[in-house]
């Protein structure tokens, strides 16, 4: 507190009181105003920020003065502890945003991830393993589980009509060579049994080859009730079919082989009297260790048969049954 004569009245210290003021920089500034603020050089030379009022009826003045870098080091604290906790609260908030944002949209991104994966086998069970715990992704399982569904029905027909033949329903060359190839793979002796219609060509040429397919479609209907159901019917070409009967006992295939060679004899198709078959027998591995080697093996038994008047069965182990 100053009076009129510049002249201190009031100090925080207390040696000061009395004391005239000179070499003030802002005491002219604060002279000539009623109030305000100011950035001044004090009487010792340190640079100060204050703030002045006039006091009129005792023309005193009230200066509130510190200096400017304690205020300057107090504001840079300040603003680095306030730096510091808004930089701790944004990363929290972040941190919580973020974990939310993840539990919403990780099932979605799981979904996601397995559409793309609707052909492999046991996705169906991996779509219902996701929690649908909000709408949206009960929707999006509910329709990946129906189109996986789908597509998988799809493959299934396809697998099939790839490894069937469609006239007789029986596989194909390539479904024989899958089967072949998973025997072989584990080690599961088979007969394979060579069977050829006997006269064919007579047939197609007597009644037309409509007929002589209802008599491939016939021979193919006599197999699948004649063989048990992890015995594999193919229909290897033309008038020619192959079975391959998981079992090592040859006299097993045999009585199989004139069972079926016998009900074919014994059915009349469509008045065409009667039809026979031929059937050659050979064994893997015991006839051969390479499975084309077996094949070829049941096709020379089966010429054998035919040679042998047809209608009949010959097999590579004959004298065992
Ligand atoms: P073998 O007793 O020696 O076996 O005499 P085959 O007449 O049966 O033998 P061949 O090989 O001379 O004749 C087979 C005939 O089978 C010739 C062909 O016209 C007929 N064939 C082949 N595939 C089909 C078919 O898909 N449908 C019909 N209808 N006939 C077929
Ligand atoms: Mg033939
Ligand atoms: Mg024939």
């Amino acid at each position: 507190m100053i009076d009129q004569h510049n002249r201190i009245i009031f100090h925080p210290d207390k040696k000061r009181i009395g004391e005239k003021i000179i070499n003030n920089t802002g005491l002219d500034y604060i002279n000539n105003h009623r109030k305000g603020s100011i950035r001044l050089k004090n009487s010792l030379g340190i640079d100060n920020l204050a703030g002045f009022a006039h006091i009129p009826s005792v023309k005193w003045i009230v200066v509130s003065q510190q200096p400017t870098d304690d205020l300057l080091a107090q504001a840079n604290t300040l603003i680095l502890k306030v730096s510091i906790g808004i930089f701790f609260f944004y990363l929290f908030i972040f941190l919580v945003v973020w974990y939310i944002s993840s539990f919403i949209s990780s099932p979605l991104n799981r979904l996601a991830r397995m559409a793309s994966m609707l052909n492999q086998a046991e996705i169906q069970d991996k779509i219902k393993e996701v929690d649908p715990w909000y709408f949206e992704v009960l929707k999006f399982r509910t329709s990946l589980l129906l189109s996986s569904e789908t597509f998988s029905h799809r493959i299934a027909e396809l697998k099939h009509r790839v490894n069937t033949d469609p006239l007789t329903g029986l596989y194909n060359r390539r479904g024989m060579q899958l089967f072949l190839n998973e025997l072989v793979k584990t080690r599961t002796e088979f007969a394979a049994l060579a069977i050829d219609i006997d006269f064919f060509k007579k047939v197609n040429d007597h009644y037309g080859h409509d007929q002589g397919d209802m008599v491939l479609q016939t021979l193919a209907q006599i197999m699948q009730t004649n063989f048990r159901d992890h015995d594999i019917c193919c229909r290897s070409g033309g008038e020619e079919f192959l079975v391959l009967m998981t079992t090592a006992d040859p006299s097993v295939a045999y009585k199989a082989a004139e069972r079926l060679r016998t009900t074919m004899q014994q059915t009349n198709i469509n008045g065409m009297g009667q039809i026979t078959i031929s059937v050659g027998i050979a064994f893997w591995p015991q006839d051969a260790a390479d499975v084309n080697e077996v094949l070829k093996i049941a096709d020379n038994k089966l010429y054998e048969a035919k040679h042998s008047g047809r209608n009949c069965t010959r097999s590579t182990a004959e004298q065992q049954t």
